[in-house]
């Protein structure tokens, strides 16, 4: 097996031959400790048929890991400068494909039909770019591309939202706009000492398994979160006042909003931290004949 990318020694070794400097703007903290990589790898349960693919390779230290357990991996930098690194530290593995392009212009549906179209078993795996984690996440969630979920790192503090249960402090709408779409769980943290450059903030894995079907059916998802929204506005105000003030024309709608939580078994003086996604569920469909006339909830 080829020496591993992801040693201090060897990381440096590959910046001062390419001369090679990290920009903090596209959040480039390389990985340095081969076990975090097998560990990420290992949580996404990857055969020889599985495919892969990847946002930001740097300088390939994840990349090379998929690619000894995987089919296929495509790996998706934005970094023109890290390309003719990757053609160097990649070049012993064949089964992978780099695409320079910034992953939320990318139409990654479009590459998944045409790269692999003999895989069935498809993981997004990844080091995120910290400063867009949660565009990057939506994006690919909304895009619902044929995949079985997602092992990703981030900072711990996003990690810790989109994985927040109902009740929680970390429970809120981003939790909801992911959990809508797959089951989330928190695999492991990580210390800021496996990175080069050492972030300011600590890190965790989670892994998304995409559901079959979402926990609660809704007439109109863009609403639903639209209401999700709403509700967390206002942390310790009430759902009743946060939709009051969050949803146009709330103040004016009073009454119905009063009427639509009654209906759904929602006390109106509860937090929206303590409604579950099924309940918001409900609510959306409930409030959406009285907000139905706003155009602005379409795209
Ligand atoms: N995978 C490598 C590792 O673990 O050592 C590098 C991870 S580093 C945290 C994030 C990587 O994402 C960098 O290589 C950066 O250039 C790249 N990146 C940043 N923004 C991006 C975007 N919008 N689209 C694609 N790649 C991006």
């Amino acid at each position: 097996m080829n020496k591993d990318i992801a040693t201090p020694i060897r990381t440096k070794e590959i910046l001062n031959k390419y001369g090679f400097s990290f920009k903090k703007s596209l959040g480039q903290n390389f990985i340095i400790d081969p076990n975090i990589l097998r560990n990420i790898v290992s949580n996404a349960n990857l055969s020889s048929e599985s495919g892969a693919i990847e946002i930001g390779p740097g300088i390939g230290a994840l990349t090379e890991h998929l690619a000894r357990n995987c089919k296929k991996v495509i790996a998706f930098e934005i970094d023109g400068l890290l390309l003719p690194v990757l053609e160097d530290t990649l070049s012993p593995y064949d089964n992978v494909k780099i695409i320079h392009s910034d992953i939320l212009k990318a139409d990654v549906a479009k590459v998944i039909e045409e790269e692999m179209q003999d895989i069935q078993d498809i993981m997004v795996v990844a080091n995120l770019p910290y400063y867009v984690t949660t565009p990057i996440l939506m994006k690919l969630l909304n895009d619902r591309l044929p995949i079985r979920g997602f092992v990703v790192m981030m900072q711990k503090e996003v990690a810790d939202r989109i994985t927040a249960k109902p009740g929680t402090k970390n429970y809120g709408s981003l939790s909801i706009a992911v959990q809508y779409y797959a089951d989330a769980e928190v695999v492991m943290t990580v210390p800021k000492t496996v990175f080069m450059p050492q972030p300011n903030v600590d890190s965790a894995v989670i892994r998304l398994t995409m559901r079959e079907t979402p926990p609660v059916q809704v007439e109109d998802e863009d609403f639903l979160f639209v209401v999700t929204k709403a509700s967390f506005a206002q942390r310790r105000k009430t759902i009743l006042n946060n939709l009051q003030s969050g949803m146009p024309s709330g103040k004016e709608k009073k009454q119905q909003i009063i009427d639509a939580l009654m209906k759904c078994g929602i006390d109106p003086s509860r937090r929206g931290e303590t409604l579950t996604i099924e309940e918001f569920g409900r609510l959306a469909d409930a409030l959406l004949p009285i907000f139905k006339q706003i155009k602005i909830f379409r795209k």
